[in-house]
């Protein structure tokens, strides 16, 4: 095992876009610091952000796009001072409706310019170098299952769950416990969903547009439907809700409005009087433009009415049974495609054991936690990224005014 004699001021654990951002910060400010990371490169999970696109910040910005088991209101916006950071080191900014990606269309780009400053600032990186254990005396251990790393500081930056493939392990939580933290409990979110319903089998392949709720809690987008699942941005936005009942083996089954843009009385209204426009026309005929072709027939299907039904034929429970279809159609789910398949941990350590004007443990001196090992994560639309480099920028604040 190697050991040099070098103290750095502070090692951070992970080499993610978090770990990455602290490190550049810190070097510029004349710190001596070192990134161990356990992959062969930096920033491999950059790579696969926003379908390779890197959509890394979004206009909307606030707590209320976050979610965590302690109130949020400290949370800084500092998506223009990202965008800033990114610029400078290179990255040129392109905005779709709010949503910031790099100008490239490239996630590369973001690592690869993240990379090129960590080199331009001979920051010392340990590549392969999987942390196993943090201790403490005067200063800080951090042993690798390669070497061992004297530091006055420890930042640990070692990610979630998600996507174990692209380099995650239990390594932050394990410290945590070790300095008396405490942690939430931790579930895959912005995950697609599983389910045997027989509906599925129908709607295998539909993309449509409509608001999904589960228990209290809705949003509105494009829903992909599979044979064996549910996915797309709303489902996304809602599964750490069946992630985190999963644990609990309670899962309720999700609802689906297809014509979310009306209230039932206004749908129903509508359905009355495109019946009364033209009374000889089939129910599937009738329904034309209303949602997608195939939910339409699933829908007429599931309210027991047959789809060459004259709308003359049909009577108000016919219509009463296709608002409740169109507009809260029941689909059971067994659960969430699991940790491998999610882009992020619902959970992670508490926040009531950070400082968070520091992000330092409040039980352990000169350790501090960042990005997405904390009990933070936001919605799809840039707002993890946004996280791991605001927590970043509060940790390196704090750690600069302290030396
Ligand atoms: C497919 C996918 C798409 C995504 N798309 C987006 C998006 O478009 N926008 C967005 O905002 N967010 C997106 N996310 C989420 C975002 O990538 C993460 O929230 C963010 O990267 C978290 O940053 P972090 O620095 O906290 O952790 P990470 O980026 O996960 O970095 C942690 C690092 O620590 C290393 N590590 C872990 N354990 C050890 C150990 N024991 N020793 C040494 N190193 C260790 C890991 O290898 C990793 O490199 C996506 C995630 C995935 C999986």
């Amino acid at each position: 095992m190697e050991q040099d004699n070098k103290i750095y001021d502070v090692c951070i654990v992970g080499a993610g876009f978090s770990g990455l951002v602290l490190a550049i910060k810190l070097a510029r400010a004349g710190l001596l610091v070192c990134l161990t990371e356990l992959n062969r490169v930096v920033g491999r999970r950059i790579l696969s952000t926003g379908n390779g696109r890197c959509n890394y910040t979004n206009r909307r910005m606030g707590p209320e796009y976050y979610y965590s088991n302690s109130i949020l209101d400290f949370m800084p916006d500092k998506q223009c001072e990202l965008r800033d950071f990114l610029r400078e080191i290179g990255v040129l900014e392109r905005e779709l409706d709010g949503y910031f990606y790099p100008i490239t269309n490239q996630a590369k780009t973001v690592r690869d310019a993240l990379e090129n400053e960590i080199e331009t600032l001979n920051i010392d990186v340990f590549l392969d170098n999987r942390v196993t254990d943090i201790s403490k005396t005067d200063i800080f251990t951090v042993t690798t299952h390669r070497r061992k790393i004297l530091s006055k500081k420890v930042c640990i930056a070692s990610g979630g769950l998600s996507a174990a493939t692209l380099g995650s392990s239990k390594i932050g939580y394990k410290m945590a416990s070790k300095y008396h933290l405490k942690l939430t409990k931790l579930a895959p979110a912005l995950v697609g969903l599983s389910g045997n319903d027989i509906c599925l089998k129908e709607l295998g392949g539909v993309r449509a547009l409509g608001a999904v709720t589960y228990r209290n809690h809705t949003c509105e987008g494009e829903i992909q439907f599979n044979k064996d699942g549910v996915s797309g941005y709303p489902v996304m936005c809602i599964s750490r809700f069946i992630g985190l009942d999963e644990l609990d083996k309670k899962v309720a089954s999700l609802s689906v409005d297809f014509v979310s843009f009306m209230n039932d009385q206004e749908l129903e209204n509508e359905l009355k009087s495109r019946f009364a426009r033209n009374n000889n026309l089939d129910i599937t005929k009738s329904l034309v433009g209303l949602a997608n072709e195939k939910v339409i027939q699933i829908v007429v299907s599931y309210s027991r009415i047959y789809p060459d039904t004259l709308v003359c034929k049909l009577d108000d429970e016919d219509i009463k049974n296709l608002v409740q279809n169109f507009k809260h159609f029941s689909i059971n789910i067994t659960g969430t495609k699991g940790f491998d398949s999610s882009q992020v941990t619902a959970g992670g350590v508490d926040l009531d054991g950070i400082d968070l004007t520091t992000m330092e443990a409040k039980t352990e001196k000169g350790l501090f936690f960042i990005g997405e090992v904390l009990d933070v994560d936001g919605i799809c639309g840039g707002y993890n990224l946004t996280w791991a480099y605001t927590s970043a920028d509060i940790a390196a604040n704090a750690i600069i005014n302290e030396v």
